[in-house]
């Protein structure tokens, strides 16, 4: 524990801390809230409070706060071998092990990964591997990816601009050429009269149109997460994906799937895509890829890209001082085990899913909420100004930053995509802490519709 009072720590982050993405100035004036110790899925901050973390971190913690076991993996690594590389013909015991692990537990097209410190780096190697996947065909001129509006795919320069956070853009000269974004399959925003069903393929084919813009022989890949994090978990209708992967097939151009949030269990499968019956090329992996206990990413290669790479390619010259980090690595060896050993996917596909999704659906009978959803332990509520229309408040953005707050205010951590409210517990929630989560939010709606009122938003 911190000897400094909650009022010192404040003082001293607001003096010297830069967060990511944090209005800074505004940050100042409100005060941090100062999380110091955890436990299963329970925050405790400086004051003492207790704070239901509905959100697993971000997005990561899926074992839950203060598992021994990966302290200790850790610390026994650490011991032995704290770091070395993979450059030069080195290697080391716990990213070999990772790595088959992963294979194991992927689809059966991915016998190979590459090592990374983080989601967006898995991003920015996808780039630059999907590049050369493409030079090594011949085919130099296929350079262009394809992401989508709203999609995140992490915040360094190639993971930014395959990303469609028009914020992230503007603010430093993205996109990089080559990139290119259509629509989000997000019905309640864009779906007007059509069913989800119609919706779904409509969103799917602007895939093929804007290839057909671009010149099918300059395409390279689509990326997309199967259900979109950050961008307000955007459950696509079930008919888009496959659409997309037909898309893909027809033009031949590379799938990737961005599991850094849909992996290890978070739908109820060990990968999104195979929730939503795609066949990915490629899958960027990474936060519960450790639970988050250490920083590590990854990119899974599917044979068909790995046989090119290796038998045509010479050297990749791509690398990270941190790729197959031997401490995280054999963290996120522990994670596996313990996913596979407490049967954690099964349950949250068996159990929890269920449970989750009846109880969240509760709340779609709030004044406030235009629309419950949720898959496996994903959940998104919209917050609407008047039923049944599905329309947004005037000042998008506002009564999410207030429900958010009066989350925490209930002890539950929600967070505000705009208006829509978002859950991602981690996967060790029990039934009962699921129940308790979904009353705190719910109580936090209560007070948010007051203060609607009180105010008189629209
Ligand atoms: C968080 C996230 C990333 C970026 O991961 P970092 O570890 O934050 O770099 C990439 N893709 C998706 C889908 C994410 O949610």
């Amino acid at each position: 524990m911190s000897p400094l009072t909650t009022a010192a720590l404040q003082r001293l982050d607001s003096a010297h801390y830069l967060h990511p993405f944090t209005d800074t100035r505004q940050l100042a004036a409100k005060g941090t809230r100062v999380i110091t110790k955890a436990d299963g899925v329970w925050l405790t901050d400086s004051d003492g409070n207790r704070i239901l973390d509905g959100m697993a971190g971000l997005w990561c913690v899926a074992l839950g706060y203060g598992r021994r076991e990966l302290a200790e993996v850790a610390y026994r690594q650490m011991l032995d071998l704290p770091y070395y590389n993979s450059f030069f013909q080195c290697t080391h015991p716990p990213a070999i092990e990772l790595a088959q692990r992963l294979t194991e537990v992927s689809p059966p097209q991915f016998n190979h990964v590459f090592f990374t410190g983080s989601g967006s780096e898995a991003n920015d190697t996808m780039l630059r591997l999907v590049r050369r996947y493409w030079q090594l065909r011949g085919e130099p001129e296929r350079n262009v990816i394809i992401g989508r509006w709203n999609g995140y795919h992490g915040s360094t320069v190639a993971a930014a601009s395959i990303g469609g956070m028009t914020a992230m853009h503007e603010q430093g000269g993205l996109p990089i050429p080559g990139i290119s974004h259509i629509g989000q399959p997000y019905w309640f925003e864009r779906g007007g009269d059509l069913t989800p069903a119609e919706f779904g393929l409509r969103a799917a084919r602007e895939l093929a149109d804007r290839i057909e813009e671009i010149g099918p022989r300059r395409v390279a890949a689509f990326v997309g997460e199967p259900v979109q994090g950050a961008g307000g978990v955007v459950i696509p209708p079930e008919t888009y994906w496959p659409e997309i992967q037909r898309i893909c097939d027809h033009y031949g151009i590379l799938l990737v799937s961005d599991e850094v949030i849909c992996g290890f269990g978070r739908t109820g499968r060990w990968f999104g895509c195979e929730h939503v019956g795609t066949r990915p090329d490629l899958m960027p992996i990474a936060k519960a890829m450790s639970s988050g206990y250490l920083p590590i990413g990854g990119l899974m290669v599917a044979d068909r890209v790995a046989e090119v790479l290796i038998d045509r390619g010479g050297e990749f010259a791509h690398g990270f001082t941190y790729s197959g980090h031997p401490a995280a690595c054999a963290v996120s060896v522990a994670c596996i085990d313990i996913l596979r050993r407490e049967k954690v996917v099964e349950r949250v596909r068996d159990e929890l899913a269920g449970h989750f999704a009846a109880r969240w659906q509760t709340l779609a009978g709030h004044p406030l909420v235009g629309e419950a959803r949720t898959l496996g332990l994903l959940g998104a509520l919209e917050l609407v100004p008047a039923k049944p229309a599905r329309r947004f408040f005037g000042n998008r953005g506002e009564v999410g930053t207030v429900c958010r707050d009066l989350c925490v205010e209930n002890g539950v951590i929600s967070r505000a995509v705009r208006d829509t409210m978002i859950a991602a517990p981690p996967l060790v929630i029990t039934p009962a802490e699921i129940d308790e989560l979904v009353a705190r939010v719910g109580r936090a709606l209560d007070q948010t519709a007051a203060r609607i009122a009180r105010e008189g938003w629209s």
